[in-house]
């Protein structure tokens, strides 16, 4: 693991810190989640439900995201072996890793990617086979023929994030397709991270599609969520895994030697704020698209070329206009020339010259936050 150093987020969060910059590098709102969900947590820990809960999560909340895939997804899994509930879901991502991949197989993954993919790739001993996906059009795309030439004989799973963090593309039911043939073809399991699931904004190309409601796809795929980004509680990193039985159980096998178990008083908690009407799942999209705008907006009148972002907390916008090279330097620099703190992209990517002039801005924040971090933008 010395290849890996500290996360750009806890650099960039301390950068912030040290400065009083507006910080939107890290994803993490600055508002709580519904106060049902709030409400029930309290009760629950002054219900005396403060030991270990079970192994693969308190039966309300396995119930509650079985009946959450069959709502939203139209996806059938039983609560009792086809789902468990993980420490968020950089656990379920590492759990299915390390369960499926012996060391020399390889996964395929989409750069950039989440910090936390190539860091669980690692710990087992597999290889990554990164397909890029390159700024074009205003938006993101890859080239189907490296895709295709990412798979090989010893691939073993495909890591695949939509809606994509630090892009916010949505995978279209074309590319998804594309995936899943060639894990059809390779034998491949689909392992998704699909923790912004309700944040697919009403412009985007495409609504969210689990890959896992395509044909013969159900069979072959680890669909992992969490609560942390629709009910804006990241610090309580409660995750699930859905999907077949043998794979799941697969999962849990190495889930229960990395945690075993973790946050039992919030689980039922979070089994409380997934029966939520779908009125609020709505406006928790509106509400962030909103935001989206309103940044981009800025962004734009401060001189970036802003990226199309279809979903997730995030944007992402060329420095190029305003004469930046390389966006680590810039996003060093920008605390001290403005006083905001932006993530450069290329972190999360293996081909870092594919977004070495790229940014990413979190609008997950509160409007005041926003606006303030507008007007110090204009500063360039
Ligand atoms: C935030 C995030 C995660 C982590 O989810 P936790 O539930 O906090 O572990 C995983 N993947 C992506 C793409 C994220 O943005």
């Amino acid at each position: 693991m010395r290849p890996f150093g500290t996360t750009i987020f806890a650099e960039m969060s301390a950068l912030a810190a040290r400065t009083g910059a507006v910080n939107l590098g890290q994803g993490f709102p600055d508002t709580d989640g519904p106060t049902a969900m709030l409400d029930a947590a309290a009760a629950a820990i002054h219900s005396g439900r403060n030991q270990y809960p079970p192994g693969p999560g308190v039966p309300e909340l396995r119930a509650a995201v079985s009946a959450h895939q069959k709502a939203f997804w139209g996806l059938d899994y039983d609560p009792d072996g086809e789902i468990i509930v993980t420490a968020g879901a950089t656990e379920a991502i590492a759990a299915s890793i390390l369960a499926l991949c012996e060391a020399g197989d390889e996964v395929v993954c989409f750069e950039p990617y989440y910090d936390s993919y190539a860091a669980s790739i690692a710990l087992a001993g597999a290889v990554r086979r990164p397909v890029t996906l390159r700024a074009h059009d205003g938006g993101y795309g890859f080239d189907p023929a490296e895709l295709r030439a990412a798979f090989g004989p010893r691939t073993r799973l495909v890591l695949l994030n939509s809606p994509h963090n630090p892009t916010g593309k949505v995978f279209t039911p074309n590319e998804l397709g594309q995936i899943a043939a060639l894990c059809e073809e390779f034998d491949a399991v689909a392992v998704t991270d699909e923790v912004y699931e309700h944040l697919v904004f009403t412009d985007a190309d495409a609504p969210h599609v689990p890959i896992a409601s395509l044909p013969g796809m159900r069979a072959r795929t680890l669909q992992i969520s969490s609560a942390g980004k629709t009910f804006s509680c990241t610090g309580w990193k409660i995750g699930w895994i859905c999907g077949p039985r043998d794979l799941v159980s697969a999962a849990l096998r190495v889930k229960q030697f990395l945690t075993f178990v973790n946050a039992g008083p919030l689980q039922p908690a979070v089994a409380v704020a997934l029966d939520s009407p779908p009125s609020y799942y709505e406006q928790f999209r509106d509400g962030l698209q909103r935001k989206r705008d309103r940044l981009c907006e800025g962004l734009t009148a401060a001189g970036f070329a802003v990226l199309r972002s279809e979903g997730t907390y995030f944007v992402t916008a060329d420095i190029t206009p305003l004469g930046g090279t390389d966006g680590v330097d810039f996003c060093l620099a920008l605390p001290e020339r403005c006083g905001v703190v932006a993530v450069p992209t290329q972190v999360f990517y293996d081909d870092a010259s594919a977004g070495r002039h790229i940014v990413r801005f979190a609008f997950c924040k509160r409007d005041e936050v926003i606006e303030e971090a507008i007007t110090r933008l204009r500063r360039l």
